[in-house]
């Protein structure tokens, strides 16, 4: 490890020209150490992802297996490593559904959920991969130096449509071994900043520079989530939300091919859970580039694949599961004119208000089916399974009654 960290430095040095600021340059190099840490963990990581097969429908894994076999690197005597897991809305029950109403594990019963991710907040993030995501109608999350920016238009356009701007911290310290006051100064600026910039109150989630979380527990006090670079797929519901895997992704890594981008997917798509990718420099030099063309073709893959891969941003797959975690779901009533579904969670309605996939049977002399929430009307469509008809639709908890008449 030394040795391939005294070889990382030298090449920092030596192409360390192309770079725009010396904290970016730190953070790659850093990076890149970690993620050939990750390399030779690998074997770890099959391990994990693989239980996520164990998952229900309902992801309600069960918590034996959850502690059992987590292959924690640290020979912790604690079996939980967050103490304050408890205060975590999803980190018990099940959630109580009714046994003709099953809830989808990601949207539209797509086999696993995808996150792009963006970190250091480059220009061509905005010129180039924002576009690209627009192209194919995707969601992405990019994470913010807000000090790097001086004009915030392009990222409310882009927040507008649908992509998800969020925190990098203020000045992009390593969280190891920083005092407590200096971590809460850069959880809470940063967002602040953000938000007053953005002019809206989604900056909810965070990605840790040089992938150092932290031990205060202060993070979760901000931000609902947090993206390290452990380098494995997620399970449906993570062990910890405050330390959501990604993988370390562009020139210098493993994952720098279309090729090697879908084969994350597919072990996402095989374990039935989350994906998340973390990306630097797009169409430049340096930063962990990728070109435009392997992005390009990485979406056009998963494009072509939709009903395998939800791609959306991390806030949007952060609120799904805890919303599907959460619900209770109940059959109101049911007649020959209609079906009325109630679906509620205890989670706060001004941040959890994605909705979530439901799939009821309803009567086979159903042709078509109209599904209200409310007055709104909810996405949904039919399918046809065994001699059996079912409406696939999305409600909203807490936002009403779901009707669904033919
Ligand atoms: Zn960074």
């Amino acid at each position: 490890m030394r040795y391939l960290k005294l070889l990382l430095i030298i090449s920092f040095y030596l192409t360390g020209v192309n770079l725009i600021s010396c904290s970016d340059d730190k953070d790659f190099f850093l990076e890149n150490v970690i993620n050939e840490q990750q390399d030779e963990d690998e074997g770890d990581a099959d391990e994990d992802s693989g239980d996520q097969d164990e998952t229900d429908d309902n992801g309600d894994d069960s918590e034996d297996d959850q502690d059992t076999d987590d292959p924690d690197p640290d020979p912790d005597p604690d079996p939980d490593p967050d103490p304050d897991d408890d205060d975590e809305p999803d980190s018990g029950e099940p959630p109580v559904v009714d046994e003709s109403i099953t809830v989808a594990t990601w949207k539209n019963f797509a086999d696993a959920a995808i996150s792009h991710t963006w970190d250091d907040s480059y220009d061509q993030q905005i010129e180039i991969a924002v576009p690209l995501f627009d192209a194919f109608n995707m969601n992405t999350t990019l994470y913010m130096l807000p000090n790097k920016i001086d004009n915030w238009q392009p990222y409310k356009d882009a927040y507008r449509n649908g992509h998800e701007i969020a925190s990098h911290t203020m000045s992009h310290p390593s969280f190891e071994g920083l005092d407590r006051a200096r971590v809460e100064s850069e959880l809470k600026n940063s967002q602040a900043i953000i938000s007053q910039n953005m002019e809206y109150s989604e900056c909810l989630t965070l990605a840790y520079p040089f992938c150092d979380t932290e031990n205060h527990n202060l993070t979760e006090e901000y931000y609902i989530a947090a993206r390290g670079c452990q380098g494995r797929v997620e399970k449906a519901t993570p062990d910890n939300f405050m330390e959501i895997a990604s993988f370390l992704c562009g020139e210098g890594t493993a994952n720098s091919t279309t090729s090697r981008l879908n084969s994350i997917a597919q072990s996402a798509q095989e374990a039935n859970g989350w994906a998340v990718y973390l990306f630097h420099m797009i169409g430049g030099t340096g930063g962990f580039n990728i070109t435009p063309n392997t992005l390009e073709q990485h979406l056009q893959f998963l494009d072509n694949n939709r009903e395998r891969y939800w791609v959306d941003s991390f806030l949007n797959v952060v609120k799904y599961i805890k919303e599907r975690d959460n619900m209770t779901v109940y059959l109101v009533r049911e007649n020959a004119s209609e079906i009325v579904v109630s679906c509620t969670d205890n989670l706060d309605d001004s941040i959890y208000n994605f909705p979530v996939t439901l799939k009821k049977e309803i009567p086979t002399n159903w042709n078509t089916a109209s599904v209200l929430q409310g007055s709104n009307a909810a996405e949904s469509y039919i399918v046809e399974e065994s001699g059996k008809k079912y409406i696939i639709f999305n409600a909203v908890p807490d936002q009403g009654e779901v009707t669904i008449a033919p």
